[in-house]
């Protein structure tokens, strides 16, 4: 059975580009509840332990620096089916792939400056949402 939560993150070139109006806007009117939210930044080492699963990678050093750049918006979010419903909402990793109508479509610039984050897994919507919310801070 799939689970009604996922994990998001508004990357930092979307917050600088005053995007996270517009996203959280299309969060909520595809259904998402907020559950818990907070605006951020990462450092360097957060950032390589919140992606550790692409360590090694080639755009592991890229991907790493560009999220500690600046502040993000990171939260949880509630739906039935939340985290194939968010993938679907957000589109492809590569925004020249993504559907017309999707957050990354409408404001993503590049494969690495993608907008937003979107859980992959329930498994990994829980782990995401644990690095960043204690549940004190859940609603
Ligand atoms: P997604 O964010 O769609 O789940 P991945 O988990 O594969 O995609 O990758 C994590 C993030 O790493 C992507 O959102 C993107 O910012 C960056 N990334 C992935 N693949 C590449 C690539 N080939 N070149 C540059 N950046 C990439
Ligand atoms: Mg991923």
């Amino acid at each position: 059975m799939s689970g009604n939560q996922t994990f998001t993150i508004i990357k930092p070139i979307a917050v600088k580009n005053n995007f996270t109006g517009p996203i959280l806007k299309m969060i909520n009117e595809a259904g998402f509840k907020i559950k818990a939210m907070k605006f951020t930044h990462l450092t360097k080492q957060q950032a390589m332990e919140f992606y550790s699963v692409h360590a090694g990678k080639y755009f592991y050093e890229e991907l790493t620096s560009f999220m500690s750049s600046g502040p993000i918006v990171a939260a949880i979010l509630e739906k039935d089916n939340a985290v194939a419903d968010y993938r679907k909402l957000i589109g492809a990793t590569d925004p020249a792939k993504a559907e017309e109508g999707t957050i990354r479509k409408l404001y993503a610039e590049s494969m690495s400056h993608n907008a937003v984050h979107g859980s992959d897994s329930d498994e990994n919507a829980a782990i995401e949402s644990d690095f960043f919310f204690s549940k004190m801070e859940r609603y």
